[in-house]
């Protein structure tokens, strides 16, 4: 079981009485909040001090989960992650969406109910990139985003910075959109820098079957030059293309590998393909 964060008996006062536990809590019994000893709480008051009680702790924290990504609470546990403590650095990422869910969830449950992360895709990207034009899209997967959002409460955004500009940690995950655009590459890296001009770190994620490189339809040599230095995750457990070298295995049951940018070394290696 994951360490519960501290409690903050501030907060936890002022919103008492919750009321919205879950009934069948042995801890609370629907309370939602529980008392806690002025020594545990570090301060001292006449009156009650209480803190959530863990139900309402797992409701808020898989709100907050599916918020970020929807199906997140869902995932796989696992025991630790080398992704952990990388949550305000920029890095790229190679994994199947199913085995990063499982560590973006192990690492979300560690930053509390508040934490800003968001997972947004090339698609959304894309759809947000041309906002502008609404009534003439010629962009087939934007078209059926777009037609599949007509009526339901899916995400509209007006403009890409308004999508990628309010998480404290943004998630680009490649490899959703299936058509070429030639904007794609031009959207993710006005994304890439505009995050890096606001000093907010974003991971790159992209699918070991379709590696973010030369052909890749996010993909032209600005990207490859704006991402040439930043660290690597293989989540799969391969070396990153070229870079077996380059390789420094870090301790984990995941298998992860951690490397130098493929493109660095390949320049390490003079240049050769
Ligand atoms: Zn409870």
């Amino acid at each position: 079981m994951h360490k519960l964060p501290k409690p903050d008996p501030s907060r936890a006062n002022t919103d008492y009485p919750q009321g919205d536990g879950d009934p069948n809590c042995p801890e609370c019994w629907g309370r939602g909040v529980v008392s806690v000893s002025p020594e545990e709480a570090g301060i001292q008051t006449f009156g009650e001090i209480t803190t959530f009680c863990k139900c309402v702790w797992k409701t808020e924290m898989d709100r907050n989960l599916e918020r970020g990504w929807v199906g997140l609470s869902k995932a796989k546990r696992i025991k630790k992650s080398p992704l952990k403590g990388q949550e305000g650095k920029n890095l790229w990422v190679t994994a199947t969406a199913e085995r990063f869910r499982a560590h973006l969830r192990h690492i979300a449950l560690r930053q509390g109910f508040n934490w800003m992360f968001r997972v947004v895709t090339d698609l959304d990207m894309m759809d947000a990139w041309l906002s502008k034009n609404v009534d003439k899209v010629i962009d087939t997967d934007i078209a059926m985003k777009r037609k599949r959002r007509h009526g339901k409460d899916l995400d509209v955004y007006i403009s890409l910075t308004e999508l990628i500009e309010p998480p404290k940690l943004l998630i680009l995950r490649l490899g959703v959109k299936v058509t070429r655009n030639v904007a794609a590459p031009e959207a993710f890296l006005e994304s890439l820098q505009h995050r890096d001009h606001l000093g907010k770190a974003t991971w790159v994620l992209d699918q070991p079957i379709c590696r973010l490189g030369p052909g890749h339809l996010d993909y032209d040599d600005r990207v490859g030059e704006y991402l040439e230095d930043w660290v690597r995750v293989d989540l799969e457990g391969g070396a990153p293309p070229q870079t077996s070298a380059s390789t420094t295995s870090i301790a984990s049951d995941e298998a992860p590998s951690l490397g130098k940018s493929h493109a660095q070394a390949r320049k390490s290696k003079g240049g050769s393909k």
